[in-house]
């Protein structure tokens, strides 16, 4: 593929965040095992970086994909695995789904202050029982009225120590394990999550990672179902 001169102006522009704003740090965060994630994406977010191929509508710059490669290109430069994992579960992981299939009720609560860096998320797939096998998850989110009542829990899930929301699969219906899946968003500070200690890591020791339990925690229906109706 040939770049183009706007291309490579985002590169330098990521370039220079990461050599200002990163990597001067990097070994003293990999040795806390954390980062300033709410200030570094907040950056991040000021130079439109969280929202490269996101709609504009909600603060994305609605550029195609090959700008979002560059990026990745370009965080590929930190000097550790764990922030430019920690950035990719935030624009490519917890808010592509949302981006295309969240009605504009979800895209505002939730999408635009991810692309602002105001709000941090996280991505809760994995569970102690279901890694490369997703279809296994035991996690359950039952109609109740207007809510939906979600049991289980998520294992390694990246920032969620320091996460707004969690993009989280679990089974809606009893029906074949392929078909009975929804993405639901979920506040971080709802009633019924709480979260493991921190999950001491050999490597990606930057990103923060724990496991996530949901007991019982109430999210309202509408959240749901707006990614299930339009993503299936
Ligand atoms: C640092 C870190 C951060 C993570 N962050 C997140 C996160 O934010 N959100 C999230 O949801 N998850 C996260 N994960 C979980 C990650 O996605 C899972 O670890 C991954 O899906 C693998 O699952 P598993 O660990 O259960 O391994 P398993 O699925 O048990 O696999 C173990 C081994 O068996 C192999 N294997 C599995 N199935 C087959 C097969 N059918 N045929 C051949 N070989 C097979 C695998 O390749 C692997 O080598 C994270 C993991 C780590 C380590």
């Amino acid at each position: 593929m040939i770049f183009t001169q706007e291309h490579e102006a985002l590169r330098r522009t990521i370039h220079q965040f990461v050599d200002h704003e990163i990597n001067p740090h990097v070994e003293e965060w990999e040795k806390a095992g954390r980062f300033p994630i709410h200030e570094i994406f907040r950056k991040a977010g000021n130079l439109g970086l969280l929202g490269i191929s996101k709609p504009e509508k909600f603060g994305g710059m609605g550029l195609d994909y090959s700008y979002s490669i560059v990026a990745a290109e370009e965080f590929g430069t930190i000097h550790c695995g764990g922030i430019p994992m920690s950035i990719g579960v935030q624009t490519d992981m917890c808010t592509p789904a949302l981006a295309r299939f969240g009605s504009d009720e979800l895209r505002d609560e939730f999408l635009r202050p991810a692309i602002s860096g105001e709000q941090v998320g996280c991505i809760g797939v994995s569970e102690v029982g279901a890694g490369s096998d997703v279809a296994g998850l035991k996690t359950t989110a039952r109609k109740d009225g207007d809510d939906y009542v979600i049991n289980g829990s998520k294992m390694w899930i990246t920032n969620s120590p320091s996460a707004d929301f969690i993009c989280l699969l679990a089974n809606t219906s009893d029906d074949k394990p392929h078909i009975n899946k929804s993405l639901i968003m979920v506040p971080m500070n709802t009633p019924g999550i709480s979260l493991s200690s921190h999950l001491d890591k050999l490597g990606m020791r930057s990103s923060e990672t724990a496991q996530v339990f949901s007991t019982t925690c109430a999210c309202r229906s509408a959240t749901a179902s707006a990614m299930k109706a339009r993503g299936s």
